[in-house]
């Protein structure tokens, strides 16, 4: 009974060779063409196959971590005892506990030296929100999702106006674009075309650089009577690193002074050649006030976009990105998403960041309610439980529970993440500070309506470090300036501002009680320009001197109880009884000193001018001699700017 199985194995196995030897003896029998063909195919594939097996190979000493690993769990991940993990922390010279969690740089050195690497995922990744590959056929195409950034004043505004036919500009302090937000558009063929109206290039980076890469195209907008200004090359240079095709768009052609060659020739020296110059790039002249050539505008937009072949599956759970999030007076917090994939309805259960929720309602961006929204189309929602972050994901989740769960884990690892990057003085850095001598630092808590001002008005804020004054946003948010941020304030010694938000009255009465400088701002531009000044006033003050008068000595005298008195010539200036004054032999300062007496002839006086002669002692210092110069001085002191 036993043998039996075992030896069917056995001849099962012979035939199977033999079928093999037998496929074999065919297949390199008979060197045709077709099983030359075979088996190079056969190779090619071994050699995939190979290639597979590289990769999991490599894959295997590839450490998938976030930032807040343990000791503990570095230890298990690459299958080590914790002990040597510690042991080699000491020759380090880090002591380092079981349940410690470790940096990135000390994780990456730890993983090297037991010949892995690491590779760090955000903390997203890691918790695995289920998310569906697509079939080829499910793809449906999708609208472009298009950036406009250029230089200040270029006509970016003007120009999404135009493109939606309302005016935005009207009710924008200051005119300048400050809000972020999407709009969809609808030409009149039915063509589709999704803009992205961001404060200029920060926001556009700022949401790249926390992965959320949503922009398919980018217009950049330059003035045809200004030039290739400074934001108009940082524009070029972030959407070229972020890979996404440009269109120049050459606005206010309508001016006569517009001169669009101009533009052309400075794109070209920039290697930006465009399309009309036989470079790659496409542009169009346009004139965003009298709506001149943007519908061709925006028939290359969508030329550009057909080249990108853009698809997405509407047809399953909505996930998509934050574009900003706001705390609106009436209705709680609100936030616009644009859906990647997916269709959102109303009723889903989302998780965006670190926050959740049931969709109470939706608005396109004219205010209209809409029940559901698919790829590419932005809406505003209602219904989170806070604010999420621009450039935070979002998904739909199966159940409330879930969804709580992981907007819980992530805001908690956002805190201790909060908690871990605040800097640490280093010995270096205090030596640094004390070579500067009067290094400072400035505390500031930004609170704003919208995510997308915080995070530029911070972005901006933070740029304005000196190496003397160090500028640290110690907290910013979405919404009102509350009782707790004034206390964070005088806890560590920050002052408020505020963009478009006000403090509540209790907040208010506890920062004149506290004395917590806030300040409130609806104009980005002039929170720069006043935090600015701010640092400006910090800086101390530069000492400068000037030399207001120089003496010769001619002769002296012993005077008892006064000592040496000079008898001098004024070469030049003025010196007066207050002037501060050196004493110069042979070009050495021997002396620095106050004035004891000025006198001509018999009398005190208070000022003596060039070409004349005088009498006067120095306070406290009789080794004067004749031919020695005193050389007044005054000292003034100078603003320093930044
Ligand atoms: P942004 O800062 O880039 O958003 O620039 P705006 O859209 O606010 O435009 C700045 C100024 O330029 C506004 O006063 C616009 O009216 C003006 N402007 C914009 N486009 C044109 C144009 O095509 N022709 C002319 N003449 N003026 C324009």
């Amino acid at each position: 009974m036993k043998k039996r199985p075992v030896r069917a194995e056995v001849n099962e196995e012979e035939v199977q060779k033999q079928i093999k030897e037998t496929l074999a003896r065919l297949t390199t029998k008979g060197k045709s063409k077709g099983s030359r063909y075979r088996r190079e195919k056969r190779e090619a594939i071994s050699q995939k196959h190979q290639e597979v097996v590289d990769q999991q190979e490599l894959d295997k000493n590839i450490l998938k971590v976030t930032e807040f690993v343990s000791v503990n769990e570095l230890a298990s991940m690459m299958s080590i005892p914790v002990t040597d993990i510690i042991s080699t922390c000491m020759n380090l010279g880090l002591f380092v506990s079981i349940n410690q969690r470790l940096d990135a740089e000390t994780m990456a050195l730890l993983a090297d030296e037991f010949g892995f690497k690491v590779e760090f995922v955000s903390a997203e990744l890691q918790e695995a929100v289920r998310e569906e590959d697509d079939e080829e056929e499910d793809l449906k195409p999708r609208p472009p999702i298009v950036t406009v950034m250029g230089h200040v004043d270029h006509g970016k505004t003007k120009l999404l106006d135009y493109i939606r036919n309302t005016n935005v500009i009207a009710g924008e302090a200051g005119g300048i674009t400050q809000h972020i937000g999407a709009y969809g558009v609808i030409l009149e063929d039915g063509r589709q075309i999704t803009f992205l109206d961001t404060p200029g290039h920060e926001a556009f980076t700022a949401m790249r650089a926390r992965g959320a890469q949503i922009t398919d195209i980018a217009i950049i907008v330059v003035a045809a009577d200004d030039g290739v200004m400074p934001q108009t090359k940082e524009a070029i240079n972030h959407a070229s690193a972020a890979g996404v095709p440009i269109i120049f768009a050459i606005n206010k052609i309508d001016k006569p002074t517009a001169n669009p060659d101009k533009i052309k020739e400075a794109l070209a020296t920039m290697n930006y050649l465009v399309e009309d110059w036989g470079g790659k790039y496409q542009s169009q002249e346009i004139s965003a006030k009298s709506g001149l050539n943007i519908d061709i505008l925006l028939d290359k937009i969508l030329l550009e976009a057909e080249m990108l072949e853009l698809k997405a599956n509407p047809d399953k759970p909505a996930l998509g990105t934050v574009i900003e999030s706001s705390l609106d007076k009436g209705r709680g917090f609100t936030a616009t998403v644009l859906v990647k994939a997916g269709t959102l309805k109303i009723g889903d259960i989302m998780l965006a960041g670190s926050c959740f929720g049931h969709i109470k309602a939706m608005y396109n961006e004219r205010g209209y309610k809409v029940d559901e929204v698919g790829p590419a189309t932005p809406t505003l929602i209602l219904g989170l439980n806070g604010a999420p972050q621009a450039g935070d994901k979002f998904n739909v989740m199966d159940s409330d529970r879930e969804a709580k769960d992981i907007a819980t884990k992530r805001a908690q690892l956002q805190r201790e993440q909060g908690l871990r990057t605040q800097k640490h003085i280093t010995l270096d850095e205090i030596g640094r500070r004390i070579a500067i001598g009067n290094f400072q630092e400035l505390n500031i808590i930004v609170k704003g309506d919208v995510d997308g001002s915080v995070e530029a008005l911070s972005d901006s804020l933070i740029k304005l470090s000196t190496p003397e004054i160090q500028l640290n946003i110690i907290h910013k948010a979405v919404g009102q300036i509350s009782e707790s941020d004034v206390l964070l304030a005088a806890a560590s010694n920050a002052i408020i501002v505020g963009f478009q938000v006000r403090p509540s009255l209790s907040a208010r009465k506890l920062a004149e009680k506290e004395e917590i400088d806030v300040r409130l701002y609806s104009i980005i531009y002039n929170a720069i320009e006043e935090i600015r000044s701010a640092m400006e006033g910090m800086l101390m003050p530069e000492v400068r001197e000037e030399i207001v008068a120089t003496l010769e000595i001619r002769e002296i005298f012993k005077v008892t109880k006064v000592g040496t008195v000079a008898g001098c010539y004024v070469k030049e200036g003025k010196i007066t009884r207050n002037t501060r004054v050196r004493i110069i032999r042979d070009g050495i300062v021997i002396y620095t000193g106050e004035l004891g007496s000025l006198k001509r002839f018999k009398d005190d006086v208070k000022e003596v001018v060039g070409g004349y002669e005088c009498g006067l002692n120095i306070h406290n210092f009789n080794d004067i001699k004749p031919g020695d110069i005193v050389e007044g001085y005054q000292e003034f002191e100078v603003k320093k700017t930044l």
